[in-house]
């Protein structure tokens, strides 16, 4: 049984997305999850409360894609009534944020990640399956434009695929004043021969950074996954590294997943998961949704195995 304190919870609220990352969703994966299988918005909502009960103050929504599932705005305004919560996140690919972002502040959401892996349009479209680029670029002008501070910008950085781009991402932080991190790639379940061959681990990604620029190293948070931020000295851009292959945060690690299924997994890469789907839908109170997130903790590994247990886009990457 973990002592450590879970605050943390990551919610899934779809298996779906308008992009077809190569790395989150390889081919061959199996249909999307059958629409009664989804939680609804009451149902997480219901879940939310008792986690906060339980000691949950963060909420990041995630997917699949968030914003392809209707009326996700709703679901922040609603979470903003949860006692206990000190915070709503999202981490978005950034394709829909140009419509959503305003709705998205004024509903109350509090900050945004934004998942860029390259800034070259077609190199952008290959890695996403016919993404457009230039949708990105207008979703992060909006949330700027809508007030959103602390923007992070999470790249996953692939040997031969987008590494060359590592100065440019360091400037674009520097440009416009975000945060850029450098995020390993993870093996999945499904594709671990796969992602192999592009694994560039947190030694290299953080020499290639000192080679670049002046930096100043800054504090990072207990608990906070980029276990390595800097400065770009005389600039407002910072730039960051999440190993969670080479380092990973697994005994600071704080948080809990909830999948798109209604499933509440203790970690990324590890298959055991409790069912609160079925306890609520089983006309479980709030007592059994609580004993839920207690069991859930408990099933936290000393340490992952490297692999991810499931589809990234049913437990939120
Ligand atoms: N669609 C949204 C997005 O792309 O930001 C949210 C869901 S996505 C699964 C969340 C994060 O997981 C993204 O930053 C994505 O790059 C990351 N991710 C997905 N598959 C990954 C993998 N195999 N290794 C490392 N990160 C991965
Ligand atoms: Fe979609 Fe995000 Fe996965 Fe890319 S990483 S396929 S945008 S869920």
């Amino acid at each position: 049984m973990t002592e450590r304190k879970i605050t943390y919870l990551r919610v899934s609220v779809t298996d779906h997305c308008n992009y077809r990352c190569f790395y989150c969703m390889p081919k061959g994966m199996p249909e999307h999850l059958p629409h009664s299988e989804i939680l609804r918005y009451e149902e997480i909502d219901t879940i939310v409360r008792a986690g906060a009960v339980f000691g949950i103050n963060k909420v990041r929504i995630t997917g699949g894609e968030p914003l392809v599932r209707r009326d996700v705005v709703e679901l922040v305004r609603k979470l903003q009534d949860v006692e206990g919560l000190r915070e709503i996140c999202m981490t978005t690919n950034g394709s829909l944020l140009a419509q959503y972002a305003r709705p998205l502040r004024d509903a109350g959401l509090g900050r945004i990640n934004i998942s860029v892996d390259s800034l070259i349009p077609a190199r952008f479209r290959r890695i996403t399956g016919g993404g457009r680029l230039s949708d990105v670029f207008n979703g992060i002008d909006a949330a700027q434009e809508a007030g959103f501070t602390n923007t992070k910008i999470n790249v996953v950085l692939m040997r031969g695929v987008n590494d060359d781009e590592l100065p440019r991402f360091a400037d674009f932080a520097a440009g416009h004043g975000l945060e850029v991190r450098f995020i390993e790639v993870m093996p999945l379940s499904q594709s671990v021969e796969d992602s192999a061959p592009f694994f560039i681990g947190f030694d290299e990604i953080r020499r290639r950074l000192h080679n670049l620029h002046s930096l100043e190293r800054l504090e990072t948070e207990p608990g906070a996954p980029a276990q390595l931020r800097y400065r770009l000295v005389g600039t407002r851009g910072i730039v960051g590294v999440i190993a969670p292959i080479s380092r990973p945060f697994c005994a600071e690690c704080n948080r809990l997943r909830l999948s798109a299924d209604g499933r509440l997994y203790a970690c990324l890469m590890a298959a055991a998961h409790v069912d609160v789907k079925s306890i609520l839908r089983a006309s479980g109170g709030e007592a059994r949704l609580i004993d839920a997130f207690g069991r859930a903790a408990a099933l936290k590994p000393p340490c992952h195995n490297g692999c991810s247990s499931t589809l990234m886009s049913r437990i939120g990457g």
